[in-house]
């Protein structure tokens, strides 16, 4: 078939990948230009995962590992700490690791598509990669983001640890993720955009130098509140469907998760009349990121101040659950009453 993905971030990347070994014509269309094209993230995400989505890409992925996490350091607004072993939370050169997805791929940078004028016709499938931006499917019923940005530093010598502070009310979070020798991203997700921890990190590290500042908002909206998932010949795939985690704001796996139903679809039906059903696509992305909506749930009532942990247990103990069923795509341990005592500092 011919495709064309829009947006070469982790779902693009992949996916346009995985399609052109099964033979697939396909292009990718980037708006950034080759020289500028940076994945806007902080890199960490769990070693397991991207094990097994680099292993089906034919990709070694020690050959991508920046930092291998031990324990996260997490500040609390009542001036505690908490910590949380790590259990695979890596950081990753994921610039590396896109690019070398598109190994032998037409992309065309530095083209901003746009839905009225894109040649649908030329193609049997659209595949809307975009991300937050969502620049070819329908509005959808509830889209909530947070808006975030990061600097890439060096000369940080001090810190060798993934550090977190979580922002009373859960509107946001601050982090420094290590990356290699003295270098991290160091930024902050904040829904009432004052970013607190990034001028004091500033200050603690005079020595710190920017290399880099980059942002874009990051949606919290889980898939259920972010349908359509297909308009005609477009199927969205990734962050442009609400596939991140609410409560990190983490979305990495979650994008090649939504990539592999993509691709289990797409294989299942291969013998068929149907080309693509988006009836099986839209079931299985519904099913896997059913607790998604328990997650921003949980962050909705929090930041409304209305979360009450006996009221709303049932949903803390669904995040549980299904966080510890997948305790390895996380790559922290995941403990309950851990849980609840950020949930109650927050
Ligand atoms: C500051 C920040 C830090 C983050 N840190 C982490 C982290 O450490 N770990 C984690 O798991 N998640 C993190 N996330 C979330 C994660 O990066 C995203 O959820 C994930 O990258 C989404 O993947 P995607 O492929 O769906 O979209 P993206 O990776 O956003 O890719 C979309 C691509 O589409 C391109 N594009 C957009 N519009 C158009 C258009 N009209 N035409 C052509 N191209 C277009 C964009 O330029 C981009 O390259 C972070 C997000 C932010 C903003």
């Amino acid at each position: 078939m011919k495709i064309a993905v829009i947006g070469a971030g982790v779902a693009g990347s992949y996916l346009g990948g995985m399609l052109y070994k099964r033979g697939h014509e396909i292009t990718i269309f980037e708006s950034n230009k080759k020289e500028m094209h940076w994945p806007v993230c902080a890199w960490g995400a769990s070693r397991h995962m991207l094990e097994y989505f680099s292993n089906k890409a034919g990709l070694n992925f020690n050959n991508y590992i920046f930092h291998v996490g031990r324990r996260l350091r997490m500040g609390l607004p009542n001036q505690k700490e908490e910590f949380l072993d790590l259990d695979g939370l890596v950081t990753y050169n994921k610039k590396q690791w896109e690019s070398d997805l598109l190994a032998g791929i037409t992309v065309e940078y530095g083209i901003n598509c746009d839905k009225k004028t894109f040649p649908r016709d030329k193609y049997d499938y659209i595949l809307d990669c975009t991300g937050f931006h969502r620049r070819f499917l329908p509005k959808p019923e509830e889209d909530f983001v947070i808006p975030a940005y990061e600097y890439l530093v060096e000369n940080i010598q001090d810190i060798n640890e993934f550090h977190v502070i979580g922002y009373k009310g859960a509107r946001g979070y601050f982090w420094y993720f290590p990356l290699s020798k003295g270098t991290g991203f160091m930024g902050a997700g904040d829904i009432d955009r004052k970013y607190y921890g990034v001028k004091e990190f500033l200050e603690t590290h005079p020595d710190a130098r920017i290399i880099k500042k980059i942002g874009r908002p990051i949606r919290l909206s889980p898939p259920k509140l972010m349908e359509p998932f297909h308009d005609d010949n477009i199927i969205g795939v990734g962050e442009s469907i609400g596939t991140v985690f609410p409560m990190l704001g983490e979305g990495i796996i979650p994008s090649l998760l939504s990539c592999e139903i993509f691709l289990q679809v797409l294989d299942e039906n291969k013998n068929k009349k149907v080309k693509f059903d988006h009836k099986q696509y839209r079931e299985k992305i519904l099913k896997k990121f059913n607790y998604y909506y328990d997650v921003y749930r949980i962050i909705r009532l929090k930041m409304d101040g209305k979360l009450s942990t006996v009221k709303h247990f049932n949903l803390l103990l669904s995040m549980y659950k299904n966080m510890k069923k997948d305790e390895k795509r996380f790559g922290f341990e995941i403990d309950f009453e851990k849980m609840r005592r950020l949930v109650n500092a927050l």
